[in-house]
């Protein structure tokens, strides 16, 4: 591979440009807001809740007229514990605009006629897709820790398949992805779920125009350097500076790196962050690196393309003629890979122009919404291509471990503090909630074993209590509740 290895960090040649991510904008006067291609968040008041209560609470279109709306929104109200006034103020509103859960909150409608469970404890589940914003592992990771959320407490086991029919089939998604529930770019819908059931039953989709993280940014697992497959810390420190991002700083060949400390210039441990030059995923070419430029239907390109492709996702040759060939691999989320809008995730140009102005950095400019983007092109005013930049992102794992909820029966919860509450929170150290408890094992009953909190010998390495009904643990005393536990699955 011809990628330069040896790192010298002690032969810096300090460059003026400073750091992506750091808004910094040519000109501050406050330029006009324009309609963003792709973008159909911006929206009145009006269209928001009819919007909102068209989708979650089963006001149709046509019959949502004044009298109906009015009910409707005061059922809104209940469920958000708000002033049931049945008229748009401003606190509804915000309620309707933050990141939410795909499924309705009234039942018997649409995803759940009636109260449809599992009529068995052995439950399987399938990942047919991966977003290339997370490494596959975590991904794995986060879906099977969030089924544990549910398994950890009821009588029943959900394993993984790798091929076949699955009870829930697993998918990523942009827009409309094949159910007739089209998702709705960044923030807004983040995934939905299907009751339990035959065929489509079970099955839940997440909407890969999010940034999939762990909850708290980006999540970037780091290839080759001296910590091969650690992931980066962030902020790191780097010769006096702080960094929460990949940074080209240092190296001359413009590769993105990160360390894996702290502390860089103690420790010295880094790798390289995603690059399509490094790697590519999936595919047929078993991670071989793009190929620029590549040949594909006789047409040249230098970058990766959706071309050919109807999902949006970013693929590239990992030689120069794809005709020939047929060697290919999707391009992987790259530290500034764009979340939403309408570049399908290429990474920001910077310095790019806007309305005439240059920019540096991410920006709010023109948007209302106060939403830092950037253009995936030189020139936003040529080409309209552009993407929000990214952020905290949404908790992978969270948001399964509530859409598995849904897929194992549940129904929103109108406790604000439960898992199955239809707005999006993060929780650092998660734990089930009681509402959830109670919830889930009214459907399946109890777990059949006694958790308990004594703490485990240090030979037991880092085990929740929760993991003793499930661990073999040589203790007589766990080893006996684990006897009953697996007595009352099988
Ligand atoms: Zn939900
Ligand atoms: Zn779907």
């Amino acid at each position: 591979m011809a990628f330069p290895t040896i790192f010298s960090c002690r032969r810096i040649v300090f460059k003026l440009f400073v750091v992506q991510f750091i808004a910094f904008q040519a000109n501050a006067a406050p330029s006009r807001i324009i309609s963003f291609p792709g973008d159909d968040t911006p929206q009145t008041d009006k269209e928001v809740v009819l919007n909102y209560l068209n989708k979650f609470y089963g006001c149709s279109e046509d019959r949502c007229n004044l009298l109906v709306l009015r009910d409707t929104l005061k059922k809104m109200q209940k469920f958000f514990s708000l002033q049931e006034t049945g008229e748009v103020d401003a606190q509804t509103v915000a309620i309707m605009k933050k990141p939410r859960c795909g499924v309705p909150d009234v039942a018997n409608y649409k995803f759940f006629p009636r109260k449809p469970i599992w009529q068995k404890k052995d439950i399987t589940y399938r990942i047919l897709g991966y977003t290339p914003d997370l490494d596959e592992e975590v991904i794995n990771d986060a879906f099977f820790r969030a089924f544990k959320v549910w398994s950890d407490v009821t009588p029943l086991t959900i394993t993984r398949i790798m091929d076949g029919e699955a009870d829930i089939m697993i998918n990523f998604g942009r827009n409309e992805h094949g159910d007739g529930y089209p998702f709705d770019g960044k923030d807004g819908l983040l995934a939905h779920a299907f009751a339990p059931g035959p065929g489509i039953g079970g099955d839940s989709h997440f909407d890969d125009d999010e940034q999939w993280t762990l909850g708290d940014g980006q999540v970037v697992k780091v290839k080759y350097g001296n910590a091969d497959g650690e992931f980066c810390k962030f902020p790191f420190l780097f010769e006096g500076t702080e960094y929460n991002s990949c940074t080209p700083q240092g190296r001359d060949d413009g590769f993105l790196w990160c360390s894996t400390t702290y502390n860089f210039n103690e420790d010295g441990k880094y790798g390289f962050c995603p690059h399509e030059l490094l790697f590519t995923i999936a595919g047929n070419a078993d991670g071989a690196p793009c190929k620029f430029p590549f040949t594909f239907q006789g047409e040249k390109y230098d970058a990766c393309t959706t071309q050919g492709r109807d999902d949006g996702y970013r693929w590239c040759a990992t030689t120069d003629n794809y005709d020939q060939d047929k060697s290919f691999g999707f391009c992987p989320e790259t530290a500034m890979s764009t979340v939403g809008g309408n570049s399908e995730g290429s990474p920001c140009v910077f310095p790019f122009t806007f309305l005439g102005d240059t920019y540096e950095a991410c920006t709010t400019s023109g948007r209302s919404d106060g939403k830092m983007w950037c253009a995936s092109t030189k020139s936003y005013d040529d080409d309209s291509k552009w993407g929000f930049c990214p952020d905290q992102g949404y908790s992978l794992f969270l948001v399964a471990a509530h859409e598995f909820g849904h897929a194992l029966g549940l129904e929103h919860s109108e406790d604000p503090g439960a898992l199955m509450a239809p707005i999006y929170t993060y929780t650092k150290d998660f734990r089930l909630p009681n509402d959830d408890i109670k919830g889930i094992q009214e459907l399946y009953g109890e777990m059949n074993c006694v958790p308990t909190d004594k703490p485990l010998p240090p030979t037991q390495g880092p085990v929740t209590p929760m993991d003793i009904c499930k661990e073999t643990v040589v203790f007589d005393a766990v080893a006996q509740i684990r006897g009953e536990t697996s007595l009352n699955i099988v």
